[in-house]
């Protein structure tokens, strides 16, 4: 009998979650003004808000934060640092920042102006924010493939050349300071880009002579897509393949909250020593300085570790497996989901299942908050409620799809959490006919209002 699969880790250490009744539940989240980022932690079950920071270090990383070099310049830490991002990376500079949106302060803070053109497919919101706060501007050239949800084509995150190509075609070169690959395309869904994608970019920006900053949270969670997905790749270890990826690239930004599996951290790395030197000002004022950069030398080692248990085909296996698990589970109930299921979350489509809400109170809202209801899991709202009002206009803007996305940490959950979720969810759908009213905001910053938007119940 072929054997079936099994994590290639045991638990050293366990986390009580608190089980909660639905009359708990429903005081709780009317307390959190129907936000779900208002919950305290303790009012969750099982937390699918996000796979960033929230996953579980191994025993080698913990046992590395004891090792931490605490100096304030020059630190061991920093040198790890330095040696895993140049062998795994191959990237002889970089600067640690808290995190990666800090990454991307310092590295734009350096080299994009006002009016400027940055390029990507699906940038990131912190990316997009970055970018648009210094008045420059972030069109999307991501595949068209990418935004029909039942589709299923192996690398769904790419970047359409053709679109690129006209922008640089049309572009005074100066204008473009770089190209961001973001590498899983988070936006679309964790989903991911060839090698062949890769270098066809890189191969058009150097044509144009331009910058390739590869934006690289899941970067590893991508080497595994091509190394089960695309011809040429299956012989060689997810190491090689990260090598080859970074081989077409000038630059990279990272949340090392993702793939390098730590709490907090983060960096950019340079092949050119030039804008490394340039960088190093933004850095010193806004971060820390040039080897600490905004991070303690303990959370520096347990990055270096993390870097290298990433990108391990069997950490990669373990978790992207049970990504898949759950898609496969909502599958068994016909819960539709954005396919194929991506590197790191699920985006069940929220639309398809409360038919009877009205977009005007917020559908997939309406969802994250039943299934909260339902069983103490925490999703997170991709619909109207974060696509917020349009600038001009003020009015409500309602995207084409409504999505709860159910990010899932690393090695944190086990598939038996994975089946609470998917029951869950089928049972939220097996009574959807009867859910017909959903939400109005009563409270909402100017922007960003998700994080802290207020809500009742529709009248
Ligand atoms: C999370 C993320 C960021 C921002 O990183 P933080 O560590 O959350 O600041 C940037 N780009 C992508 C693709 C991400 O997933």
């Amino acid at each position: 009998m072929k054997l079936p699969y099994a994590e290639p880790y045991k638990i050293k250490m366990v986390e009580p979650i608190r089980v909660s009744t639905r009359e708990d539940r429903e005081q709780w989240i009317r307390d959190a003004k129907y936000n779900l980022f208002m919950l305290k932690s303790d009012q969750v079950f099982i937390d699918l808000l996000t796979d960033s920071g929230t996953g579980a270090m191994s025993d080698r990383q913990w046992s590395a934060m004891m090792l931490g070099d605490e100096s304030y310049a020059g630190a061991s830490s920093y040198f790890n640092m330095k040696s895993a991002i140049k062998d795994i990376l191959g990237f002889d500079y970089f600067l640690p920042t808290h995190q990666g949106r800090a990454a991307e302060n310092v590295l734009f803070s350096t080299i994009v102006k006002k009016g400027d053109i940055i390029p990507g497919n699906s940038h990131f919101d912190t990316t997009k924010g970055h970018i648009e706060y210094r008045q420059a501007y972030a069109p999307d050239c991501t595949i068209d493939a990418a935004a029909d949800t039942q589709l299923e084509i192996p690398f769904k995150g790419e970047m359409d050349l053709n679109k690129l190509e006209k922008i640089l075609k049309e572009t005074p070169k100066e204008k473009i300071p770089c190209v961001v690959l973001t590498v899983t395309n988070n936006t679309a869904g964790g989903q991911p880009v060839s090698m062949k994608n890769i270098r066809e970019t890189s191969e058009l920006c150097r044509k144009y002579g331009i910058t390739l900053l590869l934006d690289s949270a899941r970067f590893a969670e991508n080497a595994y897509f091509i190394k089960t997905r695309e011809e040429g790749y299956a012989d060689k270890s997810i190491k090689e393949i990260v090598r080859e990826m970074y081989s077409y690239a000038d630059v990279m930004t990272m949340s090392s909250k993702k793939d390098a599996i730590v709490n907090m951290g983060g960096f950019v790395a340079f092949k050119s020593e030039e804008l490394w030197r340039k960088c190093q000002m933004f850095c010193i004022m806004n971060e820390g300085y040039i080897t600490y950069g905004g991070m303690s030398g303990r959370d520096m080692n347990a990055l270096a570790q993390g870097l290298d248990e990433g990108t391990e085909f069997d950490t990669l296996d373990a978790r992207i497996r049970q990504v898949a698990y759950l898609g496969s589970k909502l599958d068994e109930y016909g819960i539709p989901y954005q396919r194929p299921a991506g590197g790191h979350a699920i985006f069940v489509d929220a639309k398809q299942i409360l038919t009877n809400v009205p977009k005007e109170q917020f559908i997939a809202q309406t969802l994250g908050i039943e299934l909260y209801l339902e069983a103490g899991i925490r999703g997170v709202e991709i619909g109207a409620i974060l696509a917020d009002r349009d600038p001009d206009t003020r009015e409500n803007r309602y995207p084409r799809l409504e999505l709860l996305r159910l990010a899932i940490p690393r090695r944190t959950y086990t598939n038996n959490h994975m089946d609470v979720v998917a029951a869950a969810l089928a049972n939220v759908k097996e009574r959807a006919a009867s859910i017909n009213k959903g939400f109005v905001i009563t409270h909402e910053l100017p922007v960003m209002r998700h994080f802290t938007v207020e809500l009742e119940r529709a009248k």
